[in-house]
């Protein structure tokens, strides 16, 4: 089993450790404990050699005065500048707070490298898959860690036939293979395979693709073809974050239907794919559009429905993407018009502002 450690400085905040528990031999059990003096507390963490480590934003209790002067990331920097010395007692570091200790730690760039992930202590209260997530974190590193020094490391990582090797070796093995720890890899994994589409595509980008609505009939059952047809990523982070091989489903596509399915509207893709597999599928209405007889790319970053690249525009990133096969993010045109984008956290790259006057003051709909 597994084992993790909780830092919280509030006593009533264990019941937070049950909840990233997993019973069972391949589980995980965490164990909550108090913060203390910052470098005394992480020797003792690095002494316990954890699985995972899970740090509370704050480690005050407001009620306890004086506060001991740090917050989750001088500790979690000293905790990660110790794992740089021995790469097989490296471990992720998740932070779980409240959702406004969250917010406020996303204001600030450089802490967000330090963490696997976020989980507000909202989210885990209230169950779901969270605790799959934090599990498959773990097992990540155990394999980062086991194939580190082997030559083929990456198509370990990434579950990859001797065939799909090449593939994908020439997009992203080489640029990541100069990362120099296992958390710099996880991180790297996380942000730019597992996050963003590209080199993998999450649920709602794949129906996007084959422009099959999410809410209609026998979606699971086109999924379970799919994963039959072994397009399902089966490397790290895969237990618990679901995704699909964007070039095998290109190459599934290919030979389906009469014509490419790019070349087809949501409509016709969705009546070849119903009659080659006798399915009951229903086509994506674009948004825009209003029907869904429309030529989807991909899923808005936004609304998460699907879109057609000439009804999308660029979303800004705040940080330029490191790696070439990680995708920007779009916004449909029908969010720009309403704005909902922005309580997504996400914002307008600044070279579409023509477009976007024009969506915004209604001259795109005349
Ligand atoms: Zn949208």
């Amino acid at each position: 089993m597994y084992q993790g450690i909780f830092i919280d400085a509030i006593e009533a905040n264990k019941r937070f450790a049950d909840l990233m528990s997993i019973q069972g031999p391949q589980g995980l059990n965490v164990i909550f404990k108090k913060p203390s003096e910052l470098m005394a507390l992480a020797q003792e963490i690095s002494a316990a050699q954890p699985d995972l480590v899970a740090l509370d934003y704050c480690l005050n209790d407001p009620l306890n005065k004086p506060s001991l002067g740090y917050k989750a990331g001088p500790l979690a920097q000293q905790l990660r500048d110790q794992a740089l010395e021995t790469v097989n007692q490296d471990f992720p570091i998740i932070l779980v707070s409240h959702q406004d200790d969250i917010n406020a730690f996303f204001e600030n760039l450089t802490a967000q490298n330090l963490f696997d992930r976020c989980f507000s202590k909202e989210e885990l209260g209230n169950g779901g898959s969270h605790r799959l997530q934090i599990l498959s974190l773990v097992k990540g590193y155990k394999q980062l860690i086991k194939n580190w020094n082997k030559p083929e490391r990456w198509s370990l990582f990434f579950g990859l036939t001797p065939e799909e090797k090449e593939r994908v070796a020439y997009q992203a093995i080489r640029e990541l293979d100069k990362l120099k720890a296992p958390h710099q890899v996880a991180r790297d994994i996380l942000r730019y395979v597992i996050d963003r589409q590209g080199l993998l595509l999450d649920k709602d980008n794949v129906l996007a693709q084959l422009g099959v609505a999410k809410t209609g009939e026998d979606v699971e059952a086109l999924l379970d073809i799919l994963k039959k047809d072994k397009l399902d990523y089966t490397g790290i982070f895969s237990e618990g974050w679901t995704r699909w091989w964007s070039h095998s489903l290109d190459d599934w596509e290919n030979n389906l239907c009469d014509e490419h399915l790019g070349n087809m509207t949501a409509k016709e893709r969705v009546s070849c794919l119903n009659k080659q597999f006798g399915l009951k599928l229903s086509p994506a209405k674009s948004r825009w559009q209003g029907h869904t007889e429309a030529l989807f790319s991909f899923a808005c970053d936004s609304c998460h429905q699907p879109t057609e690249e000439q009804y999308s525009v660029a979303a800004y990133d705040a940080l330029p993407l490191p790696y070439t096969f990680a995708r920007a993010h779009y916004i449909c045109w029908k969010c720009v018009e309403t704005g909902e984008f922005k309580d997504k956290g996400l914002a307008l790259d600044e070279g579409e502002r023509f477009i976007v006057k024009k969506i915004q003051n209604g001259e795109m709909r005349k």
